[in-house]
């Protein structure tokens, strides 16, 4: 290695050999740097989607590769976002890839000081004995000046923002035609 190419290597001399007095052009990259490419360089293909956390719907352009997501990025052709993302949907692919994510039913019974593990359909038959049992006690026919009422107050929902659409009308059907009033979505919240 020559005395004269390692001089040249020198920041400030670069600066003015390269006519780049502050520094932001080609003479603030090193070998490294030069060599670096995006992290979803490697993708098999891009997928236009939408944030699924809140009514924003901020626009997103997943990166797949190998059939699994590799990472979501904002959509800078979306007009609602620009190209932004919230902390919440920047990190939206640990929602289907995230290692913590849990993935079986957790009970904690009454009064207790753990969480269970539950198979799925003890739990779907847990939740469906209680929604008749407290259905069937809270239920109300008629006010008091007889006008048909048929709904019960002794049941409320609240969605999770990452239902879809099918599911919030699916859910939307199904409780109301339980006479459950009180439905809401944490995506309005
Ligand atoms: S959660 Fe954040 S990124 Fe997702 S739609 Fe709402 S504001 Fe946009």
């Amino acid at each position: 290695m020559s005395k004269k190419w390692s001089l040249r290597k020198w920041p400030a001399l670069r600066q003015i050999a390269e006519r780049d007095p502050a520094g932001l052009g080609e003479s603030a990259m090193s070998e490294r740097t030069r060599a670096l490419k995006p992290r979803t360089a490697d993708a098999d293909r891009v997928v236009d989607s939408v944030c699924p956390y809140c009514g924003v719907g901020c626009g997103q352009k997943v990166y797949v590769k190998d059939g699994k997501i590799m990472d979501i990025e904002g959509d800078y052709d979306s007009p609602i976002s620009l190209g932004a993302l919230c902390p919440k949907g920047s990190a939206s692919s640990q929602l289907v890839a995230g290692t913590h994510r849990v993935k079986k039913v957790l009970y904690r019974r009454p009064y207790g000081t753990k969480w269970e593990e539950l198979p799925l359909q003890k739990a779907m038959e847990m939740v469906a004995d209680r929604v008749k049992k407290t259905r069937d006690e809270t239920w109300e026919e008629q006010n008091k000046n007889g006008h048909l009422l048929r709904r019960t107050l002794g049941i409320a929902h609240l969605g999770g923002a990452t239902l879809d659409n099918e599911e919030n009308y699916l859910i939307k059907k199904l409780f109301c035609s339980l006479g459950m009033v009180q439905v809401e979505n944490q995506a309005r919240i």
